[in-house]
C-alpha cells in the first residue's frame, strides 16, 4: 500500500510564507556618473545596477553598417560580497564560468526589454556588481538593471535625443525552487544551497517568459512541481513588476536631478 506521508509545513529560516518575497527595495541615483543606477535589495542580497549609454557602437557594427544600437552586460561578485571572502571572478583577464553565464543571461533578458533598432548608434552598458550575496543575485541583477535601463532611456527621451521610448516591455526576474518537497518563492542562500530544484524565471510584465533556467540539483522534478514553482514565480513577479513601475515613475518626475550623470 502506498504510504501517505505527512510532510510538516516548511518553516523558512526568515519565517516567510512559501509564496512570500523577501523585502525588496530600489534606491536610484547611487552612482551619479552612470546614466542611471539602482541599488536593488532582495532581503540581504544587494546589487548595484548601473546603466551607461555611450554615443557610439562597437567598431564591427560601423564596419558592417549595422543599424541601431548595442547592449552588453557585465556581472561581478565583489570579493567581500560572500560570507567567506571570494576571489575576484576575473583573473588574468579571464572571467569565471559562472559570472560569464550570468552576464550573458542579464544581457539576453534586457535585450528583450528594449528595441535596439530604436536607440540609434549607441551602446548601452549594463554593469551589475554584487555588494552582498545571499541567493538570487542574477535575478536581483536583472530586476534592478531593468529599472535602471528604463530610467536611462527615459532620460534620453526627456533630453530630446530619442523621439520615442525604445522600451518594449518591463522585464523582471525571481528565483523559485523545491526544498524538502515544498515549492518556495525567492530563495535565500541557506535555502538555495540545499534546494532539490533551483529555478530562475525571467518574465515580462505581460506574463510572457523571457527565460527559464531550472535544474534538479542531483534530483529530478515532476511537471506538477514545475507548475507549482511557475505559479509561485508568476505571483511574485507580478508584485515585483508593480514595484519596478513605481520606482521608474518616481525617477521620471521632473526635478533638478533628472539629468544627473548625462552632462
Ligand atoms: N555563492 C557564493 N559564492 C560563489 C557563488 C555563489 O557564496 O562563488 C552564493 C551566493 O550567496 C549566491 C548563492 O550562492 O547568491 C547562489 O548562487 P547561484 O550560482 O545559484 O546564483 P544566484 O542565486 O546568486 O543567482
Amino acid at each position: 500500500m502506498a504510504a501517505s506521508v505527512m510532510i510538516p509545513r516548511m518553516e523558512r529560516q526568515d519565517k516567510r510564507l512559501v509564496d512570500q518575497l523577501r523585502p525588496i527595495s530600489f534606491e536610484t541615483g547611487i552612482a551619479p556618473n552612470a546614466t542611471a543606477s539602482v541599488l536593488v535589495t532582495f532581503g540581504r542580497t544587494k546589487v548595484i545596477c548601473a546603466v551607461t549609454i555611450e554615443e557610439d557602437v562597437p567598431r564591427w557594427m560601423k564596419v558592417q553598417r549595422v543599424e541601431g544600437g548595442w547592449l552588453t552586460a557585465e556581472y561581478s561578485m565583489l570579493p567581500y560580497s560572500t560570507l567567506d571572502r571570494k576571489r575576484r571572478d576575473i583573473t588574468a583577464g579571464k572571467l569565471d564560468g559562472r559570472s560569464s553565464e550570468i552576464q550573458r543571461l542579464i544581457g539576453r533578458s534586457l535585450r528583450a526589454a528594449v528595441d535596439l533598432g530604436k536607440i540609434g548608434q549607441r551602446t548601452i552598458w549594463v554593469d551589475c556588481d554584487v555588494l552582498q550575496a545571499d541567493g538570487g543575485t542574477r535575478t536581483a541583477s536583472i530586476t534592478g538593471a531593468s529599472v535602471a535601463l528604463a530610467i536611462a532611456v527615459n532620460k534620453l527621451v526627456a533630453q530630446g535625443k530619442l523621439a520615442e521610448s525604445p522600451m518594449k516591455r518591463l522585464v523582471s526576474a525571481v528565483s523559485v525552487g523545491m526544498l524538502g518537497g515544498e515549492a518556495l518563492l525567492d530563495l535565500c542562500y541557506v535555502e538555495d544551497k540545499d534546494a532539490e530544484v533551483d529555478m530562475n524565471l525571467v518574465m515580462t510584465d505581460r506574463g510572457e517568459f523571457v527565460e527559464v533556467q531550472g535544474s534538479g540539483e542531483e534530483a529530478v522534478f515532476t511537471a506538477d512541481q514545475m507548475s507549482r514553482m511557475l505559479e509561485l514565480g508568476r505571483k511574485g513577479l507580478e508584485e515585483i513588476a508593480g514595484l519596478q513601475r513605481q520606482v521608474i515613475a518616481d525617477a521620471d518626475k521632473p526635478d533638478a536631478d533628472a539629468l544627473e550623470g548625462l552632462s
